[in-house]
C-alpha cells in the first residue's frame, strides 16, 4: 500500500514540476534549475518516515524539505495544482483522495 502510494505521489510531482517548467521557464522538458528540484523531492519521498501514513506533505508537521527547496516546490504547487485537473484529471483525482485519506 504504502509502495502505491508513494510511486503515485512520485509521478504526481514529477507531472507538476514539468507542467510549471514549461509554463514559467518555457523549457523544453526540465530545465536544470526543475532537475534538481525534482530530484530532490523524489530523494525526499523515497526517504519519507510515515510510510503508509504519510500525510499530504503541504500539511506535514515535519516537513523534511530545506526551506529554499520548499519554497520552491510551493511555487510549483501554487502553479500546477489548479492545472493538474485538465492535464492529468485520474493523477489530480488520486492525488485529492490520497490527501483526504491522510487527513
Ligand atoms: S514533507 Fe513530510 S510527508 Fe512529505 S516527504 Fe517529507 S516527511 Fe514525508
Ligand atoms: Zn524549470
Amino acid at each position: 500500500m504504502a509502495d502505491k502510494r508513494i510511486e503515485r505521489e512520485k509521478q504526481t510531482v514529477t507531472a507538476m514540476i514539468s507542467l510549471y517548467c514549461q509554463g514559467v521557464h518555457g523549457a523544453d522538458g526540465l530545465c536544470r534549475e526543475c532537475a534538481e528540484l525534482e530530484e530532490y523531492a523524489l530523494k525526499r519521498l523515497m526517504k519519507c518516515p510515515f510510510e503508509a501514513a504519510k500525510p499530504a506533505c503541504s500539511k506535514c508537521t515535519v516537513h523534511c524539505y530545506q526551506p529554499a527547496m520548499r519554497e520552491k516546490i510551493k511555487q510549483v504547487m501554487r502553479y500546477s495544482g489548479p492545472r493538474m485537473v485538465y492535464r492529468h484529471p485520474l493523477m489530480a483525482l488520486a492525488h485529492i483522495i490520497d490527501g483526504r485519506r491522510s487527513s
